[in-house]
């Protein structure tokens, strides 16, 4: 993988380009991928942003996402797409199984494929070009730099900025994680001076869900939630009668983990979710008890330092079970 700057001179020449991301994608891979698609369809590419799966119900009123297609619903237009790429950006993912069905045909594609990403241990030979950073914030922050280091900062406009606002907010949990850096909010009041409104964006994520999705979450508060004081650890588990029970669907569930590190002296905080086909867990941690080391040990997963994810074809009894005991081994670690 060689660096971004030596890809810059070929943003010149218009091309058919395919922005994707991981699955089931979150606010920072959508608001990446759309931030991206606004900026090239500005400079006169041809952009086509193709999402690995569906995506939750709260990002649909993103400027762009009418116009985002579902490789599981759409594949042989998602393969004729890319199979004519001229250019390939993977966004907020660090390793190609992470967008599912997506990994071979991005396997097989012939042409220049562009990394931005922000997570540990990066696939670093399945691209040509890329810049991989743990310390940035979000993948929607290394777009920005992208796009005012390639020289076009002028380019930047409403629907760009609403799109790298989201990100930049979901992945820093409003601005709270250690990875806000000054830059970030010199960032965000770059965004402000070309006009974001960012009372819309935070409405739009953070208040917008139905009666069901709190009172889903009350019930998890009560009656799933094990705290684990010997190792400053919060667990919670959610089994398919509950998300059947409230109705709960893709993206219902996110920032439910964060309530676990909310308690006084809690240092790790681990939520398991029944899905269809795995049991997905969240991983998020403060200070430096480092949950990618743990997901990938135990449970088949990666992610950051504070926050990762992993899954398990095991039932919910025997994962919850597995964590229980592998957990023992972090006693010290966790004190
Ligand atoms: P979340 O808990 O919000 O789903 O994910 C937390 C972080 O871990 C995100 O940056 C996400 O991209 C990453 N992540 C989640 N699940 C997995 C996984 O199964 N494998 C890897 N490598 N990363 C994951
Ligand atoms: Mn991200």
């Amino acid at each position: 993988m060689q660096p971004l700057d030596l890809f810059y001179p070929q943003l010149n020449t218009p091309s058919k380009v395919v922005i994707t991301m991981h699955q089931k994608p979150d606010g920072d891979a959508m608001g990446s991928a759309l931030g991206l698609y606004h900026f090239l369809i500005a400079i006169g590419h041809e952009a086509t942003v193709i999402s690995p799966t569906n995506w939750a119900d709260f990002l649909d009123w993103m400027p762009g996402i009418d116009r985002v297609i579902d490789f599981e619903q759409q594949k042989e237009k998602c393969l004729g797409i890319i199979k004519n790429a001229g250019m390939i950006f993977c966004l907020d993912f660090n390793v190609l199984h992470r967008t599912k069905h997506m990994e071979q045909p991005l396997l097989a594609a012939q042409c220049t494929k562009i990394l931005i990403d922000h997570h540990e241990q990066p696939q670093v030979d399945a691209f040509t070009y890329g810049v991989s950073d743990t310390s940035k914030s979000s993948t929607c922050e290394m777009v920005y730099d992208f796009i005012v280091a390639s020289g076009h900062a002028d380019k930047l406009n409403t629907n760009i900025a609403e799109c790298l606002y989201t990100g930049v907010m979901t992945d820093t949990g409003s601005f709270r994680f250690p990875a806000t850096t000054a830059s970030v909010h010199r960032m965000i009041a770059d965004l402000k001076d070309i006009g974001l409104v960012h009372t819309r964006v935070h409405d739009n994520i953070y208040d917008n869900f139905l009666e069901n999705r709190l009172r889903f979450i009350g019930y998890a508060l009560v009656n799933r939630l094990e705290v684990l004081y010997e190792y400053n650890t919060a667990l919670m588990y959610i089994t398919r009668p509950d998300l059947q029970r409230y109705n709960i669907k893709t993206g219902d569930t996110e920032g439910l983990v964060n309530y676990l590190l909310t308690i006084q002296g809690i240092k790790f905080g681990a939520l398991v979710i029944d899905r269809e086909g795995e049991r997905k867990w969240s991983f998020r941690s403060k200070g430096s008890f480092d949950v990618n080391t743990f997901a990938r040990k135990h449970f088949y997963g990666g992610g950051h330092v504070n926050a990762a994810g992993g899954g398990t074809y095991d039932s919910l009894d025997e994962t919850v079970k597995h964590f229980k005991e592998v957990i023992k081994e972090y006693q010290n670690q966790l004190q």
